[in-house]
């Protein structure tokens, strides 16, 4: 039995990482999946249309690209919104250009993806009932401080705020938009920040001493949230910042 039959979603940042996971995961669910990146290498290695993944090159910064890309598209049913860009530094170091650059990313993406699937989102709902969108937080946010990520954490408490203001809007119209707020996962730019530090084998034991657990997530113990927060089974859920963080915020 899938969970996902007869969904339409599409999954930004699916080149790699979690969204690259998820939109595996939500095809194996039997959604027809819309996977976009800006990275068109990293979208052509995806399994391809026989496994139910389209892909799409596209820059969620930028505005007429997504609006053509909804015009063109057929009505989603669910829409995860997962891209974003870790910056790394405290206050002090962060330049206008950052600070411009991860809100743009990590949350004005999202504002603008929202605007330009919403209404056809809305119009499969008065057919089916429901539909979701699932947005990209983090456990670096309101959730909680951590040293260096005061631009991404900045960023990731609006897209909660972001998230909460679209589920109240349209909460009785069968749309629930929820956020997901990941713990540490191993992912290709958590290992390039591991990478990129002074020290990275004590960068890679810092990130995994911050996990309770004694370990990094991997990004499938990301997907089976993001199946849960696009199926109907969640059909009870709006407006929350779910954290699959192994247990940092106990
Ligand atoms: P990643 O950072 O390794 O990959 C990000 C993907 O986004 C890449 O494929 C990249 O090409 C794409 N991308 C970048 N700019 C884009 C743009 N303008 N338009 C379209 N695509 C673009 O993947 P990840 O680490 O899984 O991170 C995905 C999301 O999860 C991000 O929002 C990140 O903040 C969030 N997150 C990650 C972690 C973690 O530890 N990895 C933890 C919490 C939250």
């Amino acid at each position: 039995l899938v969970r996902l039959g007869g969904k339409t979603i599409l999954v930004s940042a699916a080149g790699q990482g979690i969204g690259r996971a998820s939109a595996i995961a939500c095809a194996r669910e039997g959604a027809k999946v819309i996977a976009v990146d800006i990275n068109e290498e990293t979208l052509a290695t995806l399994p391809g249309e026989q496994a139910g993944i389209e892909v799409r090159k596209l820059d969620v910064r930028d505005r007429s690209a997504i609006d053509a890309l909804a015009s063109e598209l057929p009505d989603l049913d669910g829409l995860f919104n997962c891209a974003g860009f870790v910056h790394n530094g405290t206050v002090l170091d962060i330049s206008e250009d950052d600070w411009a650059f991860s809100m743009d990313l990590n949350v004005t993406s999202m504002f603008r993806m929202t605007q330009a699937f919403l209404p056809g989102m809305l119009r499969r709902a008065e057919a089916t009932g429901t539909c979701s969108i699932l947005n990209m937080a983090s456990m670096a946010s309101s959730l909680k401080g951590f040293p260096m990520r005061t631009a991404y954490g900045t960023s990731k408490a609006a897209v909660i705020g972001l998230t909460k203001g679209v589920a109240a809007d349209f909460v009785a119209k069968g749309l629930r938009c929820n956020s997901l707020c990941p713990g540490t996962v191993d992912t290709p730019s958590l290992r390039g920040r591991i990478a990129s530090a002074a020290d990275p084998v004590a960068a890679e034991k810092q990130f995994i001493a911050r996990q309770p657990m004694g370990r990094l997530a991997t990004v499938d113990d990301m997907t089976p949230m993001v199946v849960y927060l696009l199926s109907d089974e969640s059909r009870f859920v709006s407006g929350q910042a779910l954290l699959v963080d192994g247990g940092v915020t106990i």
